[in-house]
């Protein structure tokens, strides 16, 4: 990665964990790992998110695409945000539906919000942080363009949650400035890259949960 390019990356990360983020790393646009096999595991088990998210498989632009789009890349920044203080409580550690879980998620952001319990405040919790993490990644993506970086590019963490309900395929988006597809949309491999980034992220049901996902810089 060129000298100029690979400061700069240090610098967004610096700023990056000002704003919040609790690690960063500048990694070259090599480093990110698409796997065709992500888009099965789209629908193995079948994702809510897909078919009726606009930021979803196969609302957005094919893996084959952007793999060619990612070619003229050349470095990125990976970040990372802790979610939520602890592991998610015992009703969504066990053997729940995915649905289920995005119902649940769904209710939690709703204007008539349902009483507290550590389910509702976990998952609201969760979508708090997702609201920091579009506003860190529309912050950083302006920075770039002042500095020239007009092809910066935020993917998201998550299939996009900046409305209760997606207003689906074959309507216009409710935030067309903000919505931003998500990096397994796109056939990241997401666990490859974060593991050649040399990052912590644990799976493990009870364990704290992080949103990790990228800005493309060039
Ligand atoms: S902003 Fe709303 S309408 Fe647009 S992709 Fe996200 S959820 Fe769908």
């Amino acid at each position: 990665m060129e000298e100029r390019l690979e400061s700069y990356l240090n610098l967004l990360c610096q700023r990056a964990k000002e704003l919040g983020v609790s690690e960063a790393v500048a990694i070259p646009a090599t480093d990110i790992g698409v796997d065709e096999r992500v888009a099965l595991k789209c629908l193995a088990p079948r994702c809510p998110f897909y078919g009726t998210n606009l930021m979803c498989p196969p609302n957005v632009m094919p893996i084959s695409q952007f793999q060619n789009v990612l070619k003229h890349y050349h470095g990125a920044i990976l970040l990372k945000m802790d979610s939520v203080p602890s592991g998610p409580p015992e009703e969504l550690t066990g053997p729940v539906e995915i649905t289920e879980i995005w119902e649940a998620f769904k209710a939690a952001g709703g204007e008539e919000k349902p009483p507290s319990t550590p389910t509702t405040d976990y998952l609201r919790a969760l979508r708090n942080n997702l609201e920091g993490i579009y506003k860190i990644t529309s912050q950083i993506e302006a920075l770039c363009l002042e500095e020239g970086y007009h092809f910066a590019a935020g993917l998201s963490a998550t299939g996009c949650l900046l409305c209760d309900q997606c207003v689906g395929p074959g309507e216009p988006c409710r935030h067309p400035l903000k919505a931003r597809p998500a990096m397994d949309a796109l056939g990241i491999d997401v666990g490859a890259t974060v593991k050649k980034a040399g990052m912590q992220l644990s799976f493990a049901q009870k364990e704290t949960r992080s949103w990790v996902w990228l800005i493309l810089v060039d």
